[in-house]
């Protein structure tokens, strides 16, 4: 068993450099004797800490054994003191026991399998083989998860000698089948919770049910034929997802100015007053529009041009429909937003209407009597208008 199998809890420890080679720039990788730091494996993360001193960046297996990449290099045949990441460690530890627990749960009272693990830096996941996953199930695995928490049922781990026997050997052990992992040479390690579940495993777990403290069962969402991914977090990761959600709620209670119980009900009355208030822009920007038209086409100027900063494309199309129904034939130059719309004769338009976009620092495009297009800082609308009256004077 290796030391991190052997004692999860040890986080201090001596180890002798073997090696020490540059990785470019502030990174050097680093083989030692046998540490208790974790090399990445089994779907849990590497550790962090120091060794010797600096700061381990990443830890990983090969053939060889451990390399460790650090930010500083480290003499071989020294013996450097080892300190793991205890914060990071412990909360790997929680996420991964949790996710054993909440797998066996989810199988033995169940009948729901689960499929592939992902711990993350904020959130894991599993994969499970269901489709089915509603507001009753989530209550039910929550309540049975817990009990087990609450009974604080030892967690503990032992070797099982392989060979040509060990699929019996497991079979006899009732260890549930599961994808053994990739990288596990040796002996198989079989991780416990007692009465719960045996399972092979080569990450890091705690001692017992407890100290996982609590499983927050987050959402889910459709993996197609695969079934379903559920988000949960365990222990710390939990207690600080509520903080936060209890922080939000507090400022959601000062926003919209009700407690917890009235925030949807708030939230959708917002939405609904919205939706309203946004017709009722429309309505107006319209008329607005109708009756600017129409002021704009009583004027014996050849070309219009009627500039509005606030108006997007959409008012400007309904300003050149009002004008080429108050004056049939009349060209318009209107610009909004950083949009602009030249209306008028079909081939008066698309003759000039690049040349107009051009003078707007823009590009744009149309038919049919309309070219438009958005416009850049470099606008000129004296330009434009020149453009336009040259056209028509031709
Ligand atoms: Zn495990």
């Amino acid at each position: 068993m290796r030391p991190w199998q052997q004692d999860p809890w040890r986080w201090e420890d001596d180890a002798i450099v073997r090696a020490c080679h540059s990785e470019g720039e502030d990174r050097w990788q680093v083989r030692t004797s046998e540490t208790v730091l974790y090399p990445e494996g089994g779907g849990q993360p590497s550790d962090r800490g120091t060794l010797g001193g600096v700061q381990v960046l990443d830890v990983q297996q090969d053939d060889e054994g451990v390399v460790v990449t650090v930010d500083g290099p480290l003499e071989p045949g020294r013996t450097v003191a080892v300190r793991v990441d205890g914060a990071r460690r412990f909360d790997h530890m929680q996420q991964h026991t949790g996710q054993h627990l909440l797998t066996a749960i989810l199988h033995g009272r169940f009948g729901v399998d689960t499929t592939s693990f992902h711990l993350g830096p904020e959130h894991c996941a599993i994969e499970l083989a269901t489709d089915r996953f509603d507001d009753a199930l989530r209550a039910a695995v929550s309540d049975a998860v817990h009990q087990v928490i609450r009974e604080a049922r030892p967690v503990s781990w032992r070797d099982l000698p392989t060979g040509g026997g060990a699929a019996a050997d497991l079979a006899a052990e009732g260890v549930r089948s599961r994808h053994l992992p990739s990288d596990l040479e040796g002996p198989l390690r079989l991780v416990t919770i007692d009465g719960i579940d045996t399972n092979t495993c080569c990450g890091t777990h705690v001692s017992s049910t407890a100290q996982l403290q609590v499983v927050q069962l987050l959402g889910t969402r459709s993996i197609g034929a695969r079934g379903i991914r559920l988000d949960f977090l365990v222990g710390g990761r939990a207690l600080a997802w509520m903080a936060e959600a209890w922080r939000r709620t507090e400022a959601l209670n000062g926003v919209l100015s009700t407690g917890p119980e009235g925030h949807v009900e708030a939230v959708a009355r917002l939405v609904a007053a919205t939706k309203q208030a946004e017709r009722t822009v429309r309505h107006q920007r319209r008329q607005l529009a109708e009756a600017t038209a129409a002021q704009l086409a009583s004027s014996a100027d050849r070309v219009l041009v009627h500039a509005d900063p606030g108006a997007d494309l959409g008012t400007l199309q309904t300003l050149a429909s009002g004008v080429a129904s108050a004056r049939a034939g009349a060209v318009l130059l209107a610009m909004g937003d950083g949009v602009f719309l030249v209306a008028g004769p079909d081939e008066l338009v698309a003759a000039v209407g690049p040349a107009v976009a051009a003078a707007l620092d823009g590009r744009g495009g149309g038919a049919r009597g309309r070219h438009q297009g958005r416009m850049g800082a470099g606008a000129d609308p004296e330009a434009a208008r020149r453009i336009l009256e040259d056209a028509l004077g031709a």
